[in-house]
């Protein structure tokens, strides 16, 4: 311990340039993180290592004052004191306090905002190395409410987990925390407790999809069963109307008018609500976007604006929005027609976004990297993109190298339970399609992970494995042990990515 300490107080004059100093004494290692080191109130705060786990390291000349706040192993003797300090909430709350950068913002004013999400909690140093080098504005923390219950995490963890990396990292340009696909106030208010600034209303669910079957009498009965006012409103404002909407013609017959009224009526309503309560809790700047994404038909043009103008004159000043483009935009793969093909539709919903002020914001672009050059293009570079699950995958592929025995315990995790976990999902790996893991030799599991059906598998697979007590914690380990493999490797994907979306370099 008495090493650690003198290491500790003595790494301001680091002059190594790599992130690590490593300093190898009896039987564990330690290293820091040197972009992690500052000063402040006559303290030394950094982030370090050693074989099993991350934790801070606040050295201190006074026993009183900013170290005395941290929660941890007080390591000091003879006038210098150290505190050795575990990951935890109340160490992160601390961490915020006194480096503000660390805190998440809004994205308000960016251009290129992008959603990174790190399911696992290790990738956000890997999300910085790329996004350092460009100009956008990442959204480091983002999870959705379903991915919490899968992950048997919280809002407080992704923001901890985030607020760490970037404290370690020591990136002070600003990130996001996009709560995404809350679907009740219930899921906005815990959001809006634990900090997040980037909410993400989702209202799919309250879209009576059973209308787009509906045969004329069934439309005008479930029509007029909708209140004397809506129905006024529908008829007043959109039948057999025609608007001018960015050199484009959107028009809505009697019908369409009716059906938007009935498809939408609770969905509308539901945004319109939850826009305003997020109003009443706030006291900070945030970023409002509406998603109808998931659902299993691609959003008609016609429809985006009903949505986006209904919000619209009732006050909802969302920031991005997210139609469903295709569905056949299925998760973690790539798209199943072509750039041009979903460029025509693409760009019509980006005439609706600006229309409204806002941008559009692409769900689910893992995977999909043939389609960033065109979103690119057809917004002007102003756009929203989640791409979360790349992140996921790439600890998925690093496991398979590095530890062929735990990616196979995983992928029988995941197979077992693909069948449940897929309905959560836009997805469709066809269990018979993916063979079993216990045939196949080490050096193939790499390939095996490219076949689409298997990377789908894996995509959703994360709802089992991380939730599972004795893989979740192997998991970490090798995380852990491969760090500078798994940041680099992240660090690669990402700057490939953002060099396809067209994000200016600094
Ligand atoms: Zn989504």
């Amino acid at each position: 311990m008495k090493n650690i300490l003198q290491t500790a107080s003595g790494l301001i004059d680091s002059h190594e340039d790599h992130i690590r100093e490593n300093i190898a004494r009896e039987e564990s290692s330690v290293s820091f993180y040197k972009r992690s080191i500052h000063k402040t109130d006559g303290a030394i705060v950094s982030m370090g290592r050693d074989q099993k786990e991350r934790f801070l390291m606040v050295v201190s000349a006074k026993e009183t004052g900013l170290i005395s706040e941290f929660s941890g192993e007080q390591i000091g003797d003879g006038g210098i004191f150290a505190r050795k300090c575990p990951l935890n909430h109340h160490n992160a709350k601390i961490i915020r306090k006194y480096f503000p950068w660390t805190v998440p913002t809004s994205a308000a004013g960016h251009d290129l905002t992008v959603g990174f999400g790190d399911r696992i909690g290790l990738a956000t140093l890997g999300h910085v190395a790329a996004a350092n080098s460009f100009k956008i504005f990442p959204v480091l923390a983002q999870q959705s409410v379903r991915e919490l219950q899968m992950t048997g995490r919280t809002f407080f963890d992704v923001i901890d987990d985030v607020t760490f990396q970037v404290f370690e990292a020591g990136y002070k340009d600003g990130y996001g925390a996009d709560a995404d696909h809350l679907k009740t106030i219930g899921d906005i208010e815990i959001a809006y407790a634990a900090g997040m600034t980037f909410f993400t209303i989702d209202i799919s669910d309250r879209i009576k999809v059973a209308a787009l079957e509906y045969d004329d009498k069934q439309l005008e009965t479930a029509f007029a069963q909708l209140d004397k006012d809506a129905q006024g409103r529908a008829l007043d404002k959109y039948s057999g109307k025609e608007f001018k909407v960015g050199g484009k013609k959107i028009a809505f017959t009697e019908k369409m008018a009716k059906l938007c009224a009935v498809l939408y009526a609770d969905a509308i309503t539901f945004g319109i609500d939850a826009a305003a309560h997020l109003k009443s809790l706030d006291s900070r700047n945030h970023d409002l976007e509406i998603c109808f994404d998931e659902v299993n038909f691609s959003t008609p043009v016609e429809h985006h604006f009903y949505i986006a103008r209904e919000l619209h004159d009732n006050g909802v000043d969302f920031a991005t929005i997210a139609p469903s483009f295709s569905k056949d935009f299925e998760q973690a793969i790539a798209f199943n027609s072509t750039p041009e093909e979903f460029g025509k539709i693409f760009a019509l919903h980006n005439v609706v976004a600006e229309f409204f002020n806002s941008r559009l914001s692409i769900h689910s672009g893992s995977g999909k990297e043939a389609l960033f050059a065109i979103i690119a293009k057809l917004t002007g570079g102003k756009f929203h993109i989640k791409i979360s699950g790349t992140s996921w995958l790439e600890a998925v592929r690093l496991i398979a190298v590095k530890d062929p025995v735990l990616f196979k315990i995983m992928y029988s995790c995941a197979r077992d339970n693909v069948e449940r976990l897929k309905k959560f999902y836009n997805v469709s790996p066809d269990i018979d399609s993916i063979p079993e893991v216990s045939g196949i030799y080490d050096d193939q599991l790499t390939a095996l992970l490219e076949r689409p059906s298997v990377t789908q598998m894996m995509h959703v697979g994360y709802g089992a494995i991380l939730k599972d007590k004795a893989i979740h914690p192997m998991l970490i380990a090798i995380l852990h042990k491969t760090e500078k493999e798994y940041v680099e490797g992240l660090k690669n994907i990402y700057t490939g990515y953002l060099e396809l979306m067209g994000a200016v370099r600094k």
